[in-house]
């Protein structure tokens, strides 16, 4: 059976459907829109996989295909620049539907042309690796890099519905399996240890395994998402768990020697290395959290100094007006939000983890 999650936000509120096999029902879905013009938006990878069988199914209708290069590095403003060409030259009009078919890179840039293309067009958000379906493709966050940061342009822009289909796992490589494996880790940590149990457990990897997962993760994305839209309340902070080293990291490996996951992997157990030194979790919960990284074949450790670590956060700091919030647990399945942690515990967690 299907699974349907509700994003709670008014006029903007959508559903979120995970199911194995929803994709080859995409004119169903699609048809409750009525639209003259559908366009997919995805890169050259997913469209061999996924995209031309999709612009297949949806045959009858007018449909078009774009596809972009794959990759972060292509999630730039002049990636959208070339499809503005395309829509232009194409004659797509305001009333269209947006298809963003692929992981987060298309989630984000497709997202981002579908809330600035004559203002505003329809979107579907249809995520194909586990870190866009847990994560990027429910809330409505929209943006291109810049080369002076990730994400730096941006817009919040709620697709119309979230279309999950499980079965996309199937192709996904191990690398980005494990990028996404690390906000599942996240959501057990921050707010369900169901979610950290399911992954401990030694789990037989099978298609329902996974719906759950992704369902219990979603659940959770739309819940806090649906009580803080646009990051006002504080509570939407909570998911960067494991985020505030992880960033430094990403950016200090210049987004090449770690991957995001692996990061956040990392930043997760910093985060909870900085909670047992301030007595917030004990020795054995610290031990858990960490030994699951491990597992998920993650790292623990980076070989980087824990000084310019600490640099990039003090940035980060200025940059967001002056307090570095650190989402720290106090048990597994409960985290608070902290603004007062001394750069001398940081320090000393980072070092004894390895870094210089
Ligand atoms: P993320 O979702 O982690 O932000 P991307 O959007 O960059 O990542 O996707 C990661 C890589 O996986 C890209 O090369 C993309 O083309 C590829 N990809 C996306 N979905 C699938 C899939 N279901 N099967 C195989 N490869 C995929
Ligand atoms: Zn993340």
């Amino acid at each position: 059976m299907d699974k349907k999650i509700k994003v709670n936000l008014k006029e903007r509120s959508y559903d979120v459907v995970i199911g194995s096999g929803v994709l080859a029902d995409i004119k169903k879905y699609v048809s409750k829109f009525s639209r003259n013009q559908i366009v997919i938006i995805t890169d050259y990878n997913v469209d061999t996989l996924y995209g031309n069988w999709l612009h297949k199914l949806l045959k009858g209708e007018k449909v078009y295909l774009l596809k972009i290069p794959p990759g972060e590095k292509h999630k730039t403003l002049s990636a959208a620049a070339a499809v503005y060409d395309k829509l232009i030259d194409l004659k797509i009009s305001r009333d269209a539907l947006f298809i963003a078919l692929g992981g987060g890179v298309i989630g984000d840039l497709a997202g981002f042309v579908a809330a600035t293309y004559m203002r505003g067009v329809d979107l579907i958000q249809v995520p194909t690796t586990l870190l866009a379906m847990v994560d990027a493709a429910i809330g409505g966050k929209t943006a291109v890099d810049h080369r002076k940061g990730k994400n730096l342009i941006g817009v919040f822009y709620q697709p119309k519905m979230v279309l999950i289909d499980i079965n996309t796992l199937n192709t996904l490589p191990g690398k980005e399996l494990k990028n996404g494996l690390a906000e599942v880790l996240k959501y057990g940590v921050i707010r369900e240890s169901g979610i950290f149990r399911m992954l401990e457990g030694n789990p037989k990897v099978t298609p329902a395994f996974w719906e759950k997962l992704v369902y219990l993760c979603a659940k959770i994305k739309a819940v806090i998402v649906s009580k803080d839209e646009k990051e006002t309340t504080g509570l939407r902070m909570i998911l960067n768990f494991g985020h505030t080293i992880g960033h430094a990291v990403e950016s200090l490996t210049k987004y090449k020697a770690t991957t995001h996951g692996e990061a956040v992997g990392f930043g997760t157990v910093a985060a909870s290395l900085i909670a047992k030194k301030l007595k917030m979790i004990d020795q054995k919960t610290y031990e858990r959290i960490k030994g699951l990284v491990s597992r998920l074949k993650l790292p623990t450790t980076v070989k980087l100094k824990a000084n310019s670590i600490l640099k990039v956060i003090r940035l980060d700091k200025k940059v967001r007006g002056g307090k570095v919030h650190f989402v720290l647990p106090t048990a597994i399945g409960k985290v608070v939000v902290r603004d007062d942690i001394k750069e001398g515990v940081i320090k000393e967690a980072l070092k004894e983890l390895g870094c210089k």
